[in-house]
């Protein structure tokens, strides 16, 4: 990046709101993916007509640019791969409007999930799409990642609740989509392409979206399962009942290990189970987990329990929340990294899915965690890798396009709910052959200078296996940069 940038930055901003510092580079080039890349500086926008000028000056200079939410993204998102501007959004973080009795709010892109929803939840109603990052993540890295979560298969995703949106297009023009009405058939729905656009086509800088009341009751039931094909099976069962979860989480016994390492709660020591939640009326709740419970034996659940007891339930939940931290204690040797990590298939086919990732993890010789939103379909595997074996890379790569080759086979998606970026664009190019070209030309149409996050999607070519956070490869007789990345052998 040219130096003088940085002045500019700092002519637009004000020096404290920039930093080339070496400790905040570093830090802003990794997100919860594999990857890391050092950016050239990042800066803190206070409000839409500052990014405007940012946006400006790096159209100008054909400057690399990056939004970034909380760095939670998976796939390496927020990793600035040719350099450049990280555009740190969390500064921009108000609640600006909550109008419950018109079922929408204005926020700015910063706003953390969790904080809008105990604002909303004072008032009885909730943004329900709860991505595992909830705490952390922000409403701008949601709408750009189409997020989701374990209540997708009764309340949707992210773009189900996004009415409008103010953008910071690639040439500074600041635009608004949308309306602040639930219905609108006003020209093209350019709010539903700026969803899951993942920072590449503008600068998200104001969000309306609706809302929905919070249910009066929930309850949830825990079935163990002798084979996860039974588990899978169950899942199937309970939707074709017809019985609408808010939630089915499904964990192999890799997971359920892992957990019972770490945490104190004693899942049942099986070979899969779910966790079905119910929510609504107490009365319909009450019903329904009877109606569950029967479903999961005649499934062959080999026990159940069940509870409406919100400590209960939430105990429950944090040790499902737990798998991700868990899986990286599951041996010593190991850690767990997003690879193929959110895959959704065609509810029915989950059995057969999981079953065909347990036989890749065993024929490539790598331990895969499966678990996932099974309700909607979505499944998430981890794999545990050696972080240092360039033999144990290799092999989860391999397993990876398995994987995936089966998803697609399936009918599935590669991604349901993470995206894209780095870790998945080669699969998703491969799901997706027949409309890259489309998306090429909106890209190009909004962004001819590709500057706003470049070298994502599709305009990542080669191997995922590349710009790791992890030393894997490294060798002292090596002379070559970056050689934890090349093909080579050491
Ligand atoms: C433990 C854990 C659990 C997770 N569970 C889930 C889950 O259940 N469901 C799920 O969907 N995801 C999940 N994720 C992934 C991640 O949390 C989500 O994708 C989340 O929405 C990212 O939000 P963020 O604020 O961290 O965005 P970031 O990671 O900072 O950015 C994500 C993408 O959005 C773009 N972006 C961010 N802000 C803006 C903006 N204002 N304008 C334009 N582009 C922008 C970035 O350029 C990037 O491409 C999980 C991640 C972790 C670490």
């Amino acid at each position: 990046m040219k130096h003088e940038v940085v002045g500019e930055l700092e002519k637009i901003l004000g020096k404290e709101r920039v930093s080339t510092e070496i400790a905040d580079l570093y830090v802003y080039g990794f997100d919860a993916s594999i990857h890391h890349v050092t950016p050239d500086a990042v800066v803190r926008p206070a409000n839409a007509q500052q990014v405007s000028e940012i946006v400006k000056l790096a159209n100008r200079t054909e400057t690399p640019i990056v939004p970034r939410g909380a760095g939670t993204a998976m796939c390496g998102h927020t990793v600035p791969v040719k350099g450049g501007i990280i555009v740190d959004m969390t500064q921009m973080n108000k609640i600006k409007e909550l109008r419950v009795e018109d079922l929408y709010c204005v926020v700015e892109p910063g706003v953390i999930y969790d904080k809008l929803n105990a604002e909303l939840s004072k008032r009885g109603f909730w943004f329900p799409a709860t991505p595992g990052s909830g705490e952390a993540c922000t409403i701008g890295g949601m709408v750009a990642t189409n997020a989701s979560g374990m209540r997708a298969i009764k309340y949707g995703a992210t773009r189900d609740y996004v009415l409008g949106l103010e953008v910071v297009l690639p040439t500074g023009e600041i635009i608004h989509t949308g309306t602040r009405t639930l219905k609108n058939s006003s020209g093209y729905q350019l709010d539903r392409l700026m969803v899951g656009s993942e920072g590449t086509l503008g600068i998200i800088t104001e969000i309306t979206m609706r809302f929905t009341m919070k249910p009066k009751a929930s309850g949830m039931t825990v079935a163990a399962f002798k084979s996860l094909k039974d588990a899978g099976q169950c899942v199937s069962n309970i939707i074709a009942k017809p019985l609408l979860p808010s939630a089915i989480e499904l964990m192999d016994s890799v997971c359920i290990k892992a957990i019972n390492k770490c945490m104190n709660i004693g899942l049942p020591d099986c070979e899969a189970l779910c966790m079905i939640e119910v929510d609504g009326h107490p009365v319909a709740v009450e019903e329904e987990m009877v109606t569950v419970e029967e479903i999961c034996k005649s499934t062959g659940a080999v026990s159940t329990e069940k509870s409406r007891d919100k400590k209960k339930i939430d105990e429950w939940t944090q040790a499902r929340k737990a798998i991700m931290p868990s899986l990286s204690r599951y041996g010593e040797k190991f850690v767990s990294v997003a690879l193929a990590d959110d895959m959704s298939v065609p509810i029915s086919r989950i059995p057969e899915a999981v079953v065909a990732f347990q036989k890749i993890a065993e024929e490539n010789g790598v331990v895969v965690g499966t678990y996932g939103h099974s309700a909607d379909g979505n499944l998430h595997t981890k794999m545990l890798v050696e972080p240092y074996s360039r033999e144990s890379w290799k092999a989860g790569e391999k397993a990876v396009g398995m994987i995936y080759d089966k998803v697609l086979e399936l009918g599935g998606t590669v991604t349901g709910e993470h995206g894209v970026a780095i870790t998945k664009a080669p699969y998703m190019q491969k799901e997706r052959a027949d409309s890259l070209g489309a998306m090429r030309a909106i890209k190009h149409a909004l962004d001819p200078k590709n500057i706003m996050n470049p070298g994502k999607i599709f305009d990542w070519e080669g191997s995922i296996i590349y710009e790791l956070r992890y030393p894997a490869f490294l060798e002292p007789s090596c002379s070559s940069t970056p050689c934890n990345q090349c093909d080579n052998e050491h």
